[in-house]
């Protein structure tokens, strides 16, 4: 049983904002790494008490993230990797999992929220929308392994879910922004969703523990009830971006026949404002404020 965890930052209990934590010149950097590292090695211990062979850490921060002196001895750590292999995941995995996870752009009451950077509103993928974990479990899923586990902030629960009813899932902090931001350029969507409670990083600990101990006990037994994530070819990818500094919003597509590592580095056909219509509507705080 050999188990993928994809590792994030923004989604660890104790991170608080970009600025202070998630970047190698933030003041709490090393702690943010700490954090994280410790979060995913109560992700280790869990797998490993509940069946688990073989686990290889994936880093999957920008800047990088995970401590390798801190991290459980057992495990391996996989960072840096060849064009068209994202993430490694080709690599005969069983299941994969992520830590430190926060929910794609545009979510509600969600904390640090992106897809892979702040000028994103939305990626689709042969029309489904996925945030980092989805993109991940796509990738995943074309090699064959399922998606069984995730810890990060509450509003992932969401997507997560749509990818698999039956992934499991530990939340470690709560987002409190009641907009979902699409009409903010990527300077003002980067502040937009700061706000959060969180629970004690020790508390956390022992939540993904027990959480991913259950997940790999239930995959085990229950195998079919985790199917890989693996939309069918051919493939199509549209990303939204919202407007940057003086340059305005845009729309790409990608396409790729047969593989999906492929379409990743497709070429991209560019769409200006005027030319697509965006992927989700604009919610107001006061839309939210009323459903309360
Ligand atoms: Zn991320």
């Amino acid at each position: 049983m050999k188990i993928a965890i994809v590792t994030d930052m923004e989604g660890v209990a104790g991170v608080v904002n970009f600025d202070d934590w998630v970047n190698p010149t933030s003041r709490y950097y090393e702690q943010g790494r700490e954090l994280l590292t410790e979060e995913t090695n109560a992700a280790i211990r869990g797998f490993f008490d509940g069946g688990a062979d073989e686990i290889v850490v994936i880093d999957g921060h920008g800047s990088g993230a995970i401590n390798p002196l801190l991290l459980d001895e057992r495990a391996y750590f996989s960072r840096g990797w060849a064009v068209y292999h994202q993430f490694g995941l080709n690599d005969n995995f069983d299941a994969v999992a992520w830590v430190g996870q926060h929910a794609k752009a545009g979510t509600l009451r969600s904390h640090l929220t992106h897809t892979g950077m702040p000028i994103v509103i939305d990626s689709r993928i042969n029309g489904i929308s996925v945030g980092e974990t989805g993109k991940a479990a796509m990738i995943a899923g074309f090699y064959g392994a399922s998606p069984i586990f995730a810890a990060g902030e509450e509003a992932l629960e969401v997507e997560l879910k749509e990818l698999g009813e039956r992934i499991h899932f530990v939340s470690v902090k709560r987002g409190v922004t009641m907009d979902n931001g699409l009409y903010l350029d990527t300077d003002e969507y980067e502040k937009h969703n700061l706000g959060a409670v969180h629970i004690h990083p020790k508390e956390a600990r022992r939540r993904i523990y027990k959480g991913a101990r259950e997940a790999i006990e239930d995959f085990i037994q229950n195998r079919c009830k985790f199917p890989p994530v693996c939309p069918p070819a051919p493939y199509i990818m549209e990303t939204w971006y919202r407007k940057h500094g003086d340059k305005p919003a845009f729309k790409t597509i990608q396409r790729y026949d047969t593989d999906l590592m492929k379409l990743f580095s497709a070429p991209r056909e560019v769409l200006s404002e005027g030319e697509y219509e965006l992927p989700y509507e604009f919610v107001s705080i006061e839309e939210q404020y009323e459903k309360q």
